[in-house]
């Protein structure tokens, strides 16, 4: 699913124009695209039909790039679908015991996942209990031992135990009276979802009862980890997805659909087989990661906010004119410390790292061009031609520079302006450009 993102917005992100038709044909690639990563068929159509009606208002097709601002908003909608915000597991404060319920089908991760969390949460300064209700599996128990030793966490366990339910509460009783404030509870799964697995479950939940009740997911297997989610949370109630083995997960299909038809957030990913492969789910980092591209979103945003259309016309027609200012290379200058130094804006860019020169990429000297173009008067700034050797001595001082850096800069405008009175001739270069500033 990302490669083929990634070719759609490289062929769409750098037209200057796009057409309402232009739109659609790619909202149609994205909605096969979508359906091939093994996405529900009602998620895609809803997802479909926003970005269709976002990205076909005035606003996209006339803004200063509308390929970028299609790309932003492709983003912003797979974040909505993926979350927004980040979830975080919601456990009470260290006087009191938070049990965790970890349900999910048979090696889809329970255990290893148990493992994980427990690690992550000791690290956090929590004093956490393994549980090893798992009693059909037959080496369930010392797999959760084995790995409840290399992590350093405690683990209950009942020998010979038949009856996880009776485990469970054994596990509890430990944790109050030896003062644990986390409980992990790894529990039994089946091939598949059977009522008598509900039934266990149920009843395992009824004495734990947990602050979170949280769904270990296969995402490999894509659709069919949604139809789960929603079976186990209209018969036990889940309050979070952890979805493991997203390191092996192409298509990404899982993810998007998750919370969309569950209601339920995804709360952590897995993305390996050892204790230290979980990973916070961050809905922005992932759509950033489907898209699979530079951070263009970002790069939109921060435009956005620091140039608008009709100052980017008002400067097109200035250039054109060729009364290209000091006082607006000024402007040029504040506009790109607003939005960060060069070189992290071009590095958000896909394809434009490494196509500008050092000099390019000075922020201190800019920094100490805007100090030389602040000690100017506003006659100065209108006409630098009238900036003899005296003015230079004047501005010099004024700005903690020397006449050298004065003359540098001045003669690096002067040959700005010419640069661009023969680009301003030539159309297509114009353009390009415009999408630079
Ligand atoms: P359970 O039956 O639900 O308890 O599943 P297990 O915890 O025993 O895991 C089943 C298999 O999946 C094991 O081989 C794990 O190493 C593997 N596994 C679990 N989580 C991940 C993950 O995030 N990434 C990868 N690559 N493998 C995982
Ligand atoms: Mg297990």
């Amino acid at each position: 699913i990302s490669q083929k993102f990634s070719d759609l917005f490289r062929s769409v992100s750098g037209n200057n124009r796009i057409t309402e038709q232009n739109v659609r044909d790619v909202v149609q690639e994205i909605k096969v695209a979508l359906l091939e990563a093994d996405v529900n068929v009602r998620v895609v159509r809803r997802f479909v039909n926003r970005t269709l009606e976002d990205a076909t208002g005035d606003a996209v097709l006339r803004s200063v790039s509308p390929g970028q601002m299609f790309t932003k908003i492709v983003h912003d909608r797979l974040v909505e679908f993926l979350g927004d915000e980040r979830q975080d597991l919601q456990l009470k404060g260290p006087d009191t015991v938070s049990p965790i319920l970890l349900l999910g089908l048979q090696g889809s991760g329970k255990t290893t996942t148990a493992a994980k969390l427990a690690a992550r949460l000791s690290r956090e300064g929590r004093k956490v209990l393994l549980v090893a209700a798992d009693l059909v599996r037959p080496a369930a128990v010392d797999q959760l031992q084995v790995l409840g030793e290399r992590i350093g966490v405690a683990v209950h366990v009942v020998d010979g135990a038949r009856d996880p339910v009776a485990v469970a509460k054994a596990g509890l009783k430990r944790a109050k009276k030896e003062l644990y404030d986390t409980v992990i509870v790894d529990t039994s799964g089946r091939m598949q979802v059977d009522a008598a697995l509900m039934k266990e479950l149920q009843a395992v939940k009824k004495v734990v009862q947990p602050v979170e009740s949280v769904l270990v997911a296969d995402s490999m297997t894509g659709q069919s980890a949604v139809d789960i989610a929603k079976e186990f949370n209209e018969q036990i109630g889940l309050s979070g997805i952890i979805l493991s083995k997203f390191d092996s997960d192409a298509r990404g299909g899982a993810a998007l659909s998750l919370k969309t038809i569950t209601g339920t957030p995804i709360k952590f990913i897995g993305v390996g087989e050892k204790t230290e492969d979980l990973e916070p789910f961050y809905p922005d980092r992932i759509a950033g990661r489907i898209l699979g591209m530079g951070d263009v979103v970002s790069l939109v945003e921060k435009a956005q906010e620091t140039i608008d259309e009709q100052e980017a016309l008002e400067l097109q027609q200035k250039m054109a004119k060729a009364n290209f200012s000091l006082a607006d290379y000024l402007d040029q200058i504040q506009r790109v410390k607003k939005m960060g130094s060069m070189e992290s804006l071009l590095g958000m860019i896909p394809g434009m790292q490494g196509r500008v020169s050092e000099e390019d990429l000075n922020t201190d000297e800019l920094k100490y061009e805007e100090a030389i173009l602040q000690s100017m008067t506003r006659v100065e700034l209108e006409n630098y031609r009238i900036i003899g050797i005296n003015r230079r001595k004047r501005i010099a001082r004024g700005s903690g520079t020397t006449v050298y850096q004065v003359n540098r800069m001045l003669k690096k405008f002067d040959k700005m302006r010419t640069m661009m009175k023969k680009v301003t001739k030539n159309k297509k270069y114009q353009a390009q450009l415009m999408q630079q500033l």
